[in-house]
């Protein structure tokens, strides 16, 4: 496998988890070796897999920082051809040179997350991985407003914290005319 940054982003509900499974499952059938990460900031569902809204999983690693990454896959790196990392925004900045070093050993670096946060700001490493990405496919979710395509996510109620993980109900997808930042008012 040629080495190659691809970045799948957009806002919750957008169908990430669902395109990094579809991309890493299509990986095994040509008889790849897949690698899967996620933060262990996201529970949702599983410990060890990936799982999109749609109920679909990977087996996934679940590692705390960038650092326990790199710990878990090197020593497994000659097995491995292609590396899955979801809700990539949670990870930190090491993130960025970790992606320049696996592509120049040759790897497939694949990455889902968020591109801004609830309050339409840029989210962590996404941004700058969009930027040295071979491939970014930002993807819309539907708004619950309108129907129309929504490349915002809204967070419903008072919580000011950057991270509370969970989906519906606390989080949904609202277009550039329905979203509304986060103020105290709401
Ligand atoms: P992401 O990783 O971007 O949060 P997932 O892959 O986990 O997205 O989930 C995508 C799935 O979520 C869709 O296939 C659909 O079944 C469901 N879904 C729920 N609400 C919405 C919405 N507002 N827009 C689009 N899909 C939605």
């Amino acid at each position: 496998v040629p080495g190659r940054i691809e970045v799948i982003t957009g806002p919750m509900f957008s169908g990430k988890s669902e395109e990094l499974i579809r991309r890493l499952k299509r990986a095994r059938i040509a008889r790849q070796r897949v690698a899967c990460y996620k933060p262990d900031i996201d529970l949702r569902y599983h410990r060890t897999a990936i799982a999109s809204h749609s109920s679909q999983t990977h087996d996934a690693t679940t590692v705390a920082t960038v650092e326990e990454l790199k710990a878990a896959l090197f020593p497994q790196l000659n097995e491995v051809d292609v590396i899955g990392i979801d809700e990539a925004q949670f990870f930190d900045t090491r993130l960025i040179p970790l992606s320049v070093e696996l592509v120049h050993l040759g790897k497939r670096v694949v990455m889902a997350g968020l591109d801004t946060t609830f309050n339409a700001e840029p989210f962590g490493p996404i941004p700058a991985l969009m930027a040295i990405a071979d491939e970014v496919t930002k993807l819309s979710a539907v708004c619950m407003v309108c129907g129309q395509p929504a490349i915002h996510t809204q967070r419903l109620g008072q919580s000011q914290e950057l991270v509370v993980v969970g989906a519906a109900g606390v989080y949904e997808a609202r277009c550039r005319a329905h979203f509304q930042p986060f103020t105290d008012e709401h």
